[in-house]
């Protein structure tokens, strides 16, 4: 049987996988995609956000309901995100979709292809009964081959500098098969994968629904003031309205982040977030924005207080196309001797954050990569041995003005096209 080749792209136009999901509290249908973290009701308008421990696992529907104890799940990685590579040749990227099998099971298909986007998914819980095959294929073997996928790999000889994964969504996708007497059947179509002589010899022995897995809702209340939090279906970071907190949504909860934003004019239409990630690079000497200017030999030269700023990388703290997320980056960076944010209140402008903290550190190299325009020579062979020291981060508001298809950033000129920064939410 033939499975379509997994998909590479370097457009915006990825397809969420969609998951069919009981609201917690009423059991009405709910329908979320794979970067919810909200869930919203629209039968008892209760919000809750998902709290996991790791990547959230989801089952392929089934052609028929079958005697619960005779399925067994084999285990699917799905990675979909934006590989970067830095290699002698440059600096590259590309936004990869691919669910690769993780487990070894005689005639299991390699990938599930369009599959997962084609059907609605369930979350796995431990009322099926069902038993899981465990993982035998090691996460980062599979990440190295959705690098391959996306033609990310050097070619034989050269040099692999830094290679970074940023905003990827990680997720489990159970395969159902059938294991009968005439041997073992996938449980979406109700074909045979391989008969009972081969299917024989691999291991068919599951193992049940681990409490690790649990998924919990918890209602979105400020911590702080108790207060209903706000933010999109997809954001990352929620916001009081009434104490003017931010909350970034972690494994253990609601964290508060400290936030900031750079004060607009009458002509701001808009905010849009940023993580202002302050770190010192001792491995290259920089610890002032001046040493920065130096190290990746900028084409101007540093003026005498830029030594006494510390050095920030700035990265958008939203999803967008490798190419305008690197641009954003690169120019805020270059930009921030302009950027003076100070405190203030909670505004409707304040565009949602959809890119986590912890995935905005992943692309210090890779701003250094593409900040170094001239020094690539001197900075490229030293990524690897790149350490971060210090490091603080700070969420701050840039104000946008308008200008047809474009929100431009007055201070830094960033331009983001207002359909790049739809369709980044896709990624
Ligand atoms: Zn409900
Ligand atoms: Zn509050």
């Amino acid at each position: 049987m033939l499975y379509p080749v997994d998909v590479y792209v370097d457009r915006g136009d990825l397809m969420h996988l969609r998951i069919e999901q009981g609201c917690p509290q009423c059991g009405g249908p709910v329908e979320l995609t794979e970067t919810d973290r909200l869930l919203t009701c629209s039968f008892c308008g209760t919000r809750n956000y998902l709290q996991g421990n790791g990547p959230f696992r989801y089952v392929l529907p089934m052609a028929k309901p079958p005697e619960a104890a005779s399925v067994l799940l084999a285990p699917y990685l799905r990675f979909k995100g934006t590989i970067y590579l830095v290699s002698e040749r440059g600096l590259s990227h590309r936004v990869v979709d691919t669910t690769q099998a993780a487990a070894q099971v005689a005639g299991l298909p390699p990938s599930l292809g369009v599959r997962p986007q084609a059907m609605r998914l369930r979350r796995i819980d431990a009322g099926s009964g069902a038993s899981y095959l465990p993982r035998q294929i090691k996460a980062g073997a599979i990440l190295a081959k959705a690098a391959a996928v996306g033609r990310l790999t050097v070619r034989t000889g050269g040099q692999l500098f830094h290679r970074a994964y940023i905003g990827e969504s990680l997720s489990y996708i159970y395969l159902p098969l059938l294991h009968k007497r005439q041997g073992v059947f996938d449980g979406v179509t109700g074909l045979p994968l391989a008969p009972p002589e081969q299917a024989g010899k691999t291991s068919l022995r599951g193992r049940p629904f681990q409490e690790a897995w649990q998924v919990r809702f918890l209602p979105t209340l400020c911590p702080q003031c108790g207060a209903g939090l706000h933010g999109s279906t997809d954001c990352q970071v929620m916001v009081c309205t009434h104490c003017h907190t931010t909350w970034s949504l972690v494994r253990e909860g609601l964290a508060a982040v400290d936030w900031r934003f750079v004060p607009g004019t009458g002509a701001t239409r808009l905010y849009l977030p940023f993580w202002r990630i302050r770190a010192r690079i001792p491995t290259l000497a920089i610890s002032s924005f001046a040493d920065f200017v130096e190290r990746t030999n900028q084409p101007f030269l540093p003026r005498p207080q830029w030594g006494e700023r510390g050095m920030s990388f700035w990265v958008p703290a939203i999803k967008l196309r490798p190419k305008v997320f690197l641009q954003a980056s690169r120019q805020a960076t270059l930009a921030q001797w302009r950027l003076n944010p100070v405190s203030g209140r909670i505004q409707q402008l304040f565009y949602p954050v959809t890119l986590p903290e912890t995935e905005a550190r992943q692309a210090i190299k890779i701003i250094l990569a593409a900040a170094a325009t001239a020094g690539a020579r001197l900075i490229f062979p030293a990524l690897p041995e790149v350490r971060t020291a210090d490091v603080s981060s700070q969420l701050v508001y840039l104000p946008c003005v308008d200008k047809g298809h474009d929100w431009v950033q007055p201070e830094t000129g960033i331009a983001v096209g207002k359909n790049v920064l739809r369709l980044g939410r896709s990624i």
